[in-house]
């Protein structure tokens, strides 16, 4: 633990309390996948009570967001697809409108309604064979951003076909994320990390004044770091294929899908994006999979703030404009 002491600055007559500040840490399980909570506050008993309200604020978003909660509003837009609009919270709604905003700017590579077709591919271990073309085409009849109706007046939102399903698997951690470091700024937190399995956004500065030094994971050995970066006020989330994914007949098939054919997204092992905002980050970096390198890069290359880092199966690294990696 990294500690200053509390030094009485006296500069003229007028006396300066600068008070000691202290990084505090804590790590747990949330959403499903493990969680850190870095912050810095005078006291561990402050940052305890701050870290417990930013763990409070992440499992109230879960509660909106989460797929197995059949008593989350999520699971209700869901359990009443094809049937009828079902009124929700104006966050969820809002979630859901960037959601669809996000699908829009990457062409349907990213589909918060891919959902339904994660009855076909499993990536607990469970799945034997690969799925039939047939039941791959037939998964994504029902998948389809368009087919999201929203209703801002009336908060609803209403999945237009039967059996069809959003879920927030690649956008939700990132929007917990940056949740958590507003909720944090509000209390008056001057500086953290929260980092939700690998979705990391940043404020404020270490102790010392130097920035958060945050590590992105080496996709060909995820036991090392692959870079470690100088992060000031803003997120950096990484998407690997090495977590999540079964192998056929020697091929490897990610958990990233592309919603336009059913297939997992190939070509690429890991992509790490730079954004203000953890919610951002999350999405385009799972887009970026399905984008494939060219189109992903290019598409960051448009959007102001965006930066990218892309390795594809072949271990070579790509990167955006104005991302430069230097080679000792
Ligand atoms: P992780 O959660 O492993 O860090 P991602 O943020 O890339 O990785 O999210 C992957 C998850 O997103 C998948 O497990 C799935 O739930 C969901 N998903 C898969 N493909 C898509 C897609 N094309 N668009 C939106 N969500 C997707
Ligand atoms: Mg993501």
């Amino acid at each position: 633990m990294l500690r200053q002491f509390s030094i009485l600055l006296v500069c003229g007559l007028v006396p300066m309390i600068v008070t000691a500040q202290q990084i505090t840490k804590r790590a747990l399980l949330l959403m499903g996948s493990s969680f850190e909570i870095t912050i810095v506050a005078p006291t561990p008993a402050e940052a305890d009570t701050h870290i417990d309200a930013a763990i409070a604020e992440i499992q109230r978003i879960e509660q909106l967001i989460s797929s197995w909660d059949s008593a989350s509003e999520t699971s209700q837009i869901n359990r009443y697809a094809g049937e009828k609009p079902v009124t929700v919270a104006p966050e969820l709604l809002a979630l859901i409108q960037r959601a669809i905003a996000i699908a829009q700017l990457t062409d349907g590579a990213f589909d918060i309604s891919y959902a339904s077709m994660d009855r076909i591919w499993k990536f607990d271990g469970t799945m034997q064979h690969m799925p039939t073309k047939e039941a791959i085409a037939a998964s994504v009849a029902k998948v389809g951003f368009q087919h999201i109706e929203i209703d801002t007046a009336a908060s609803t939102v209403y999945l237009r076909k039967k059996g069809m399903k959003i879920g927030f698997g690649a956008i939700g951690k990132g929007y917990a994320a940056d949740r958590a470091k507003a909720l944090m700024l509000s209390r008056g937190v001057t500086a953290g990390i929260i980092n939700a399995s690998g979705d990391m956004t940043t404020w404020g500065s270490k102790i010392d004044g130097t920035p958060w030094q945050v590590a992105i994971t080496n996709p060909m050995n995820k036991n090392k770091a692959f870079a470690l970066l100088p992060v000031i006020d803003g997120a950096v989330v990484t998407s690997g294929d090495y977590e999540k994914y079964v192998t056929f007949d020697g091929n490897r098939y990610t958990h990233i899908i592309d919603p336009r054919t059913g297939y997992p997204a190939t070509g690429i092992v890991s992509v790490t994006v730079f954004a203000p905002k953890a919610e951002l980050a999350d999405a385009l970096a799972t887009s970026i999979f399905v984008m494939g390198r060219t189109t992903g890069i290019n598409r960051v290359n448009q959007l102001k703030g965006v930066e990218c880092i892309v390795i594809d199966a072949a271990g070579a690294i790509h990167t955006s404009a104005h991302i430069h990696i230097t080679t000792p």
